[in-house]
């Protein structure tokens, strides 16, 4: 079942994603060569109990960090370590946050040094991925109609559309009704109505969609070793039309100030 939501939970569910907005605009600040990821878990989880709310993925499912930081050929669900990042690396760092009873939940995919351009590239057209969905999440379309404009952008690149996870409907809990899938057919699936609350999630590979799970029995990654991109927001519909609850611009901001 659907549970859509009132204007009231939108506005503490838009506070939710804009704490991970912030968090996520900190550690664009932090990451170069040298650090580690488990250093940038420490001052998401700091940051995040600072502003009144909880680490979202912090066991939730039983995981063990603050943030799943998902390295190069790691897809999602990375768990933070102590490997000095590299430049040439790019990373996935997925947060989660719980504010009031409601849950944050947001992706970006950062480069580390000089990174490859075919990299960039599919850096690049995964974000264009991510914002060619939220414009699909209308009143009028069905979620099918999302995930044929991220697949369809995608595979016009030649890239591997992940399937085997998918993005999902957010709330008081992290996953809710219904699943956004990367790819579909247009006019199929679930109505959009007011008050739908989602996060959309492209994951694009570079070579093949197909993923495998590692041992530790969360790192996904792609089978062919190459690398995969991961961006999300949270996304409300509100009369008729998507509304960004989560935004790029401290990422942005940060990001600027280091060029
Ligand atoms: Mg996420
Ligand atoms: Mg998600």
């Amino acid at each position: 079942m659907i549970v859509y939501k009132t204007p009231e939970e939108i506005e503490i569910m838009r506070e939710a994603a804009q704490i991970v907005s912030r968090t996520l605009g900190l550690i664009a600040e932090h990451i170069e060569v040298g650090v580690t990821p488990l250093a940038l878990d420490k001052i998401a989880e700091d940051y995040i109990r600072s502003q009144d709310a909880i680490p979202g993925f912090l066991g939730l499912y039983d995981f063990p960090n603050t943030l799943c930081i998902s390295v190069n050929a790691q897809v999602v669900h990375g768990i933070p370590d102590d490997r000095p990042l590299e430049s040439g690396d790019i990373i996935s760092v997925d947060c989660g946050s719980i504010y009031k009873g409601y849950y944050g939940d947001h992706a970006y995919t950062f480069e580390v040094g000089e990174v490859a351009q075919e990299i960039k590239d599919l850096l690049r057209v995964t974000r264009e991925c991510l914002d060619l969905g939220i414009t699909e999440t209308k009143v009028g379309n069905r979620i099918g109609d999302i995930g044929y404009a991220i697949q369809q952008h995608a595979e016009k690149h030649g890239y591997g559309v992940v399937r085997d996870l998918v993005g999902h409907g957010l709330g008081t809990t992290m996953h809710e009704e219904p699943q956004v899938p990367n790819y579909g057919s247009r006019g199929r699936g679930k109505k959009i109505q007011n008050g739908l609350t989602i996060a959309i999630e492209p994951m694009i590979n570079l070579g093949t969609e197909r993923v495998v799970q590692m041992d530790d029995q969360w790192t996904i990654v792609t089978a062919d070793g190459l690398v995969s991109a991961h961006y999300e927001h949270d996304v409300a519909v509100v009369n008729g039309k998507p509304e960004v609850l989560s935004t790029f611009k401290y990422v942005e901001e940060a990001l600027s100030k280091k060029l």
